[in-house]
């Protein structure tokens, strides 16, 4: 008998999921298993509230929950349990769902079952980040409730299809959500040149997602001598007006979240991790590291909701950084790096983008956009990029970027050819350009000399892939390999409306997109 089962992420093991005494990302099985009984407490709270949200604190508690169990989020037993013990005090009435039923289920339940579970784990990350700063959506909110209450009940191919692509559809409405909540409350992103070099002297490098978390620290940070450093996802942090006017918000640190285990190692500075996309500490740097909002490590000092990051400060002074500056590279040997193209950035640019595809100046887009990850496969996107014609512009957003953003590819009609939209729920802005394109160009967004190129990690991307189904988009490459979570049926489902295949080479995707 296998002693946990794990399958939501691309680097499940064997490519078929994770069985033993631990995942491939660490999580053990006992927290494995603690997580699918959080699960199944959500799920049983869901179907105790007839699929509806009943109040707020079911929303938070739900919310919370669902993020907490996102791939590299929470590693800490006791942390996860919490969160269930707040699920039974909520609902002591209602029955937990057992996740073998769903584990165990016929294959194609299985799979729908587990896109919409997986897909309401991504959107739940992007519903804690708006809610953080105040925004929320009853429709969003609502949707949690009726998504896990169909996972636990029974369902028919049939019942269940329609059920994955309005996840996908809600999740555009999250996004959207989560675009208002950023851009409202920090400033439409600038675009901007990031340098890869640390300053001598004290900083704190900032990993994961959460604007609000890093807003705090630079506000807790004004004037102390501790310069700030952004790290993966949180890179594009660097374009907000509001982030970006504290001056010792420095420049980025460091390349993909797969490399944090080399990279953070000896560096003489605190991390304080936010979200996901990160790796377990090793014990040579374990003593610098600082989880707040979903992250938990054992043994690992936790900041809590009241967001007081004095011991993080304090532990940057202590540490004192380098004595003098040092460069760093991307893992192509740039020195710098851009970011801050976001929607509106590139839709001020409409008129000129379209008169130069009119003009021939822009051949094709492309959006090589999604997450990282460890497998030796992944250099794919790098190639891919490097290969694409001169006269191409490529969108790109997420952690994936890192394949390839400190490549100078030159410029395309005055822009950039690379154009970083942002984090991975910039989706959303690379949504509204395609849209606006399509508009100027009076025709679909399949119509359109526009290819979608995407690498997929963790839920996140699962969210955002059926909001791109959602909308009808068709002939997505997807890589580096495709979901096990997807039964033979289901994938053929998806190849056949929509035209979804895996990445194959960069030389032969390239020949088949350019066709278009
Ligand atoms: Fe395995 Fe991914 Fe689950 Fe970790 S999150 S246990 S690597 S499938």
């Amino acid at each position: 008998m296998s002693e946990m089962f794990c399958f939501q992420c691309e680097q499940t093991a064997g490519c078929t999921g994770c069985t033993g005494r631990a995942g491939v990302c660490g999580k053990s099985a006992d927290v494995a298993n603690l997580q699918d009984k959080l699960t199944g407490a959500l799920i049983g709270l869901a179907v105790d509230a007839g699929g509806k949200c009943p109040s707020k604190e079911a929303a938070n508690v739900m919310i919370d929950g669902l993020f907490t169990t996102i791939t590299n989020v929470d590693f800490d037993g006791p942390a996860v349990q919490k969160v269930t013990d707040r699920v039974h005090e909520l609902a002591p009435n209602a029955a937990d769902y057992d996740m073998a039923k769903l584990w165990g289920d016929n294959e194609d339940i299985r799979s729908l079952k587990s896109l919409i579970l997986f897909g309401l784990r991504g959107m739940a990350a992007y519903t804690s980040h708006a809610a953080a700063l105040g925004y929320t959506e009853d429709t969003v909110t609502n949707f949690f409730f009726e998504g896990l209450a169909a996972v636990g009940s029974a369902g028919t191919m049939d019942s269940l299809l329609p059920l994955v692509l309005k996840v996908g559809e809600v999740n555009l409405a999250c996004m959207a959500l989560l675009d208002k909540a950023n851009t409202e409350t920090y400033g439409t992103p600038v675009p901007v040149t990031v340098p890869l070099k640390v300053e001598k002297g004290p900083f704190i490098v900032v990993t994961g997602h959460d604007l609000r978390d890093l807003k705090l620290l630079l506000e807790q940070t004004d004037g102390k001598g501790v310069n700030i450093y952004t790290h993966g996802e949180m890179l594009p942090a660097l374009a907000y007006p509001e982030l970006k006017k504290h001056p010792q918000l420095k420049g980025n640190f460091g390349t993909a979240w797969q490399n944090q285990q080399k990279e953070f190692d000896g560096i003489p500075a605190p991390i304080l991790y936010t979200t996901n996309c990160l790796m377990i500490p090793k014990s040579s740097y374990a003593d610098r590291v600082f989880t707040t909002g979903v992250v938990q490590f054992p043994n690992t000092p936790h900041i809590d909701d009241k967001k007081d990051f004095s011991a993080v400060i304090e532990k940057a002074l202590a540490l004192g950084g380098y004595s003098e500056d040092r460069e760093f590279t991307g893992i192509n040997g740039g020195t710098q790096v851009t970011t801050g193209f976001g929607r509106e950035t590139v839709l001020s640019n409409a008129g000129a983008i379209v008169e130069a595809v009119k003009a021939g100046q822009i051949s094709h887009f492309f959006l090589v956009a999604g997450c990282d990850g460890a497998k030796p496969g992944r250099n794919y996107y790098t190639e891919f990029v490097e290969q694409t014609p001169a006269d191409s512009a490529i969108l790109t957003l997420a952690c994936g970027k890192y394949r390839f953003n400190d490549l100078d590819l030159g410029t395309v009609a005055g822009l950039p050819r690379i154009l970083d939209m942002g984090q991975c729920n910039d989706a959303y802005g690379a949504i509204q350009v395609a849209v606006a394109l399509a508009g100027a160009f009076n025709c679909g967004v399949n119509e359109l000399p526009l290819s979608f190129v995407l690498s997929w990690y963790e839920q996140k991307a699962v969210c955002i892939l059926l909001t791109l189904l959602h909308l009808g988009i068709k002939n997505i490459l997807l890589g580096p390999s495709l979901p096990a979570f997807l039964s033979p049926n289901v994938l053929n489902f998806l190849v056949e409306n929509y035209g979804i295949a895996p990445i194959s080479t960069p030389e032969a995707d390239l020949a088949k997109l350019l066709k278009k």
